[in-house]
């Protein structure tokens, strides 16, 4: 029997490769939904080729132009909010992979448990912005939110069979981005082509800035956090320049486990879709020699301090992640657009998290009302 999987996002850098994990297991997997932003020519080669029950666009006109295109496909197409929750909520999908980028996948996440979906997640900003909300639906519905964040993969596999009570820390491992070794006044200056020039992976642009000012490794704390049932003082982050130990588990024995690999998404993303099992695929395998040496660094929190502002929203919890993530959003865009400097993202981020009471929250609504307060706090700063 083929697992039947709704994919969001499926033009963007993790929906492409997904969706070349499909094309190489076509009898593991059937792909019931696809779900873009504006790409309809992409979109429209992988409904020909995947054949889905329901495709969705972000707009009514796209979306109109696109059945116009596929006059005689049997796809239905939708769009928006209600096209996303359909995607979500068929009967026949078992798993959702969320591949959308940024605040744009906290619903989805959420309807996708709600109605009884397992989750694979790459949209780590839902689990940052809602990880309580995620967490408790998840465990309400015995459902499993499986991780395709390679370093929480990583990290995943290592606790595989392992009791989660016997785990003393995990070690997040980052490359360090385009300015791991520049100084404070050099990242000051730096243009977005700079800050786009990432070393070891290529990926959709808003996680190409977040790993620039590491806030990628300050959301990947916040998840880890919520994934693994941490504290704040259990997760470690080492910048590894090489990316090929993917994380690492030390269990109270002091014993380690690293999952290794060469870095390509693609392995995570099938680990998650083929979780519980492993496929066989005919990528390269990982040759040590080669390589040469594997290196460790502390990373820099004078220099990022996107990782401070993170560990404080896990420390304090409540809507103050939330809060976080939604600024950093709207700023990474505003880099973006060339409209601010790459420390002006941590200095807004910064206040518009101390301008914010924390409360705790317990419905959706609550949390898109706070995303709601952070953007218009930030569009009366510039
Ligand atoms: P991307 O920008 O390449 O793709 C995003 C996808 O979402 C595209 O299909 C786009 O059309 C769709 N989309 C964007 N805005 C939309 C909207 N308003 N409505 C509907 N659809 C919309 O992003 P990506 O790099 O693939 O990242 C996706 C997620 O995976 C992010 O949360 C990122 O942090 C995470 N992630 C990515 C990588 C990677 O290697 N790219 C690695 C780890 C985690
Ligand atoms: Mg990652």
């Amino acid at each position: 029997m083929s697992k039947k999987i709704s994919l969001l996002g499926s033009t963007g850098s993790i929906g492409t490769q997904a969706l070349d994990v499909v094309r190489k297991h076509h009898e593991a997997y059937d792909v019931v939904a696809l779900t873009a932003g504006h790409n309809i020519d992409l979109l429209a080669k992988q409904i020909i080729e995947f054949e889905p029950k329901v495709a969705v666009l972000k707009k009514h006109e796209d979306a109109q132009h696109l059945t116009r295109m596929l006059a005689t496909s049997k796809t239905r197409i939708l769009y928006g909010d209600h096209g996303l929750e359909t995607a979500v909520s068929m009967p026949e999908t078992e798993l959702v992979l969320n591949a959308l980028v940024g605040s744009r996948g906290l619903t989805p996440s959420y309807l996708a448990l709600k109605n009884g979906k397992d989750l694979a997640l790459a949209n780590k900003e839902s689990l940052v912005s809602g990880g309580m909300l995620m967490t408790k639906l998840a465990a309400q519905n015995g459902k499993q939110i499986i991780p395709v964040d390679s370093e929480h993969s990583a990290i995943f596999q290592c606790l595989n069979g392992e009791d989660k009570k016997e785990v003393k820390r995990v070690i997040l491992t980052a490359s360090g981005g385009p300015f791991r070794t520049w100084n404070r006044e050099s990242i000051n200056r730096a243009t977005l082509e700079d800050a786009l020039n990432h070393p070891n992976w290529s990926m959709g642009q808003k996680i190409t800035i977040d790993s620039a000012t590491m806030m990628n490794k300050g959301l990947e704390i916040i998840e880890a956090a919520w994934l693994f049932d941490l504290t704040n003082d259990q997760i470690d982050v080492l910048i590894h320049p090489q990316s090929i130990v993917h994380s690492m588990v030390e269990f109270h024995d002091t014993s380690v486990l690293a999952q290794m690999g060469l870095p390509d998404m693609r392995v995570p993303i099938q680990y998650a879709l083929s979780w519980p099992k492993r496929l066989k695929n005919q990528w390269n395998s990982l040759d040590l020699l080669s390589i040469g040496a594997l290196t460790f660094e502390s990373p820099n929190v004078e220099k990022f301090p996107c990782l401070r502002l993170a560990r404080e929203a896990l420390c304090v919890g409540k809507t103050l992640p939330c809060v976080m993530n939604a600024a950093n959003d709207f700023l990474v865009e505003a880099f973006l657009q060339r409209r601010i400097g790459v420390y002006q993202i941590s200095d807004y981020i910064e206040q518009v998290m101390h301008q914010h009471m924390p409360f705790e929250y317990m419905e959706l609504e609550e949390l898109i009302e706070v995303e709601n307060w952070t953007r218009s706090m930030l569009k009366s700063f510039f």
